[in-house]
């Protein structure tokens, strides 16, 4: 398989370090927050690769952390802390907010079926292994104390810019977004690997230390994480194309400054998604999550179908109309799988020629695009339905869009699709409007009506009753 890499910015054949094992890690996320679709179109996109990884035949684990504190409002250690942004908006405690955005964060992974990582680690459940590699860092001159901070020391390493795209001009400060100046730092570039001083509110969660009471840096605990469980070699380190830097450049450095050689061989970033007036926000603007979607009515299976339409390596534009436009092509292709008649035996010499194609996308630099029209091309092609089905099946262990199930729920007159449950749930909003409206209640009428337009559904009285449409 050929796999795009970061650090070598070519597509590199991809040969992990233990012969038919796979080890690798992936960013986890802030739990300040619901996470928005774009994060999740990076989590989409990496469950993808571990999945197809595994059909390959390859033994993966992987490993992810969740960042519960030490991520700073900004990626290079400046502002508050997320979390304790999150729990003052909220009035709840850090432990609280991140226990809950946690489990928000694993439903939406269900919804959108990723499989959750083998093992999943809290940042704060590893306060010692930072502590340990921290130690160790200083102990060989890579790290230095100042002000009541530990920051990692970037002049002592051969090479710090590694994915090319930033230098050191890019860290001016105020000319990067959120980098101000600390007088601390030795050298523009260095970060705080352990805090006991912030000109910023004091965190609610710190703990002792060799260098007095503080807490994490939010680099250091994907370092520390990704050794506890997957050793000194990883093979592939995924996250979002934000991540490369400073985030994944600064685990580098530390990394392989503790280990004392290479450290990770592919760097797989995930392009972002966007909205039509630019970078997605859990602030400003809809905050677009995967609940949102489903009020409107979306499955978020589509969500899944509409990331996979397009290749990871490419930004990708959140639009109601595209979503809409995958929506249009994901029921004519269930359509399509629900004509399939189950009956019949695999003929399993064909079933081998088509799955090439859907090999043949996927092995070049995953391209999940072609790897969905290789399910168009299974319906259209010369064999019978069962290997048809069969191959269908074979590829959405990769895929995961349950398209058979999703299917026949098409042909189950007892099974209602999910969009016949939005539906209903409609109608019985506009039968209690109209009962309003009889007892002349016509606040508790107008309340319905703005319910649903909030949900972005526009009711339209008509002679024949009330009619409705999406916005
Ligand atoms: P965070 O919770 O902010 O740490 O981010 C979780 C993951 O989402 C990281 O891998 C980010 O790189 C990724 N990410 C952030 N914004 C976007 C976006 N608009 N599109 C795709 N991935 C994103
Ligand atoms: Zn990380």
């Amino acid at each position: 398989m050929k796999l795009y890499n970061s650090l070598t910015r070519t597509k590199d054949e991809f040969i992990p370090h233990e012969p038919g094992k796979v080890s690798m890690y992936t960013c986890g996320p802030t739990v300040y927050h619901f996470a928005h679709i774009g994060n999740l179109r990076t989590y989409i996109m990496e469950d993808v690769l571990e999945k197809y990884l595994r059909y390959t035949g390859l033994a993966v684990k992987r490993v992810m952390n969740i960042t519960d504190v030490g991520h700073l409002s900004s990626d290079a250690d400046t502002g508050e802390d997320k979390m304790l942004k999150g729990a003052k908006r909220e009035k709840k405690t850090v432990m609280e907010i991140a226990k809950f955005y946690t489990d928000a964060f694993f439903a939406d992974c269900k919804k959108l079926n990723i499989k959750l990582p083998d093992v999943i680690e809290p940042a704060t459940g590893c306060i010692d292994e930072f502590i340990k590699v921290i130690e160790n860092l200083i102990e060989k001159e890579y790290a230095y104390e100042a002000g009541g901070n530990i920051y990692f020391d970037t002049s002592k390493l051969k090479q710090y810019y590694l994915f090319n795209n930033f230098e050191e001009e890019d860290l001016q400060d105020g000319v990067r977004e959120g980098v101000e100046k600390d007088g601390n730092k030795r050298n523009k570039a260095d970060f705080v690997l352990w805090f006991t001083k912030s000109k910023f509110d004091d965190q609610e969660l710190k703990w002792d230390s060799p260098w007095g009471i503080g807490y994490p840096g939010w680099h250091i605990e994907c370092s520390c994480i990704s050794m506890k469980h997957l050793g000194e070699y990883l093979d592939i380190h995924c996250g979002g194309i934000d991540n490369a830097f400073p985030h994944h450049t600064n685990e580098i450095a530390q990394s392989e400054a503790y280990v004392g050689h290479k450290w990770c061989n592919y760097w797989f970033h995930v392009l972002h998604l966007n909205t039509n007036d630019g970078k997605m926000s859990k602030s400003k603007g809809e905050f677009l999550t995967v609940s949102l979607l489903e009020k409107k009515g979306y499955n978020p299976l589509v969500y899944r179908f509409f990331c996979l339409q397009s290749h990871y390596r490419k930004s990708l534009v959140f639009t109601y109309e595209n979503l809409d436009n995958a929506v249009i092509a994901w029921e004519k292709l269930l359509a399509k799988i629900a004509k399939l008649d189950k009956n019949g035996e695999v003929d399993t010499a064909r079933f081998e020629e088509l799955k090439r194609d859907f090999v043949e996308a996927m092995d070049n630099d995953l391209n999940t695009s072609l790897g969905v029209t290789a399910v168009y091309n299974v319906l259209k092609a010369d064999t019978n339905d069962a290997t048809k089905l069969a191959l269908i099946a074979d590829f959405d262990r990769v895929l995961s869009l349950n398209l058979i199930e999703e299917a026949e729920k098409l042909n189950s007159a007892e099974e209602p699709a999910e969009n016949d449950e939005f539906a209903t749930r409609i109608e019985e909003l506009i039968a209690q409007r109209a009962a309003a409206k009889k007892e002349k209640n016509f606040a508790e009428a107008d309340r319905i009506r703005d319910e649903l337009k909030a949900q972005g559904i526009i009711l339209e009285d008509t002679a024949d009753g009330t009619k409705w449409k999406r916005a």
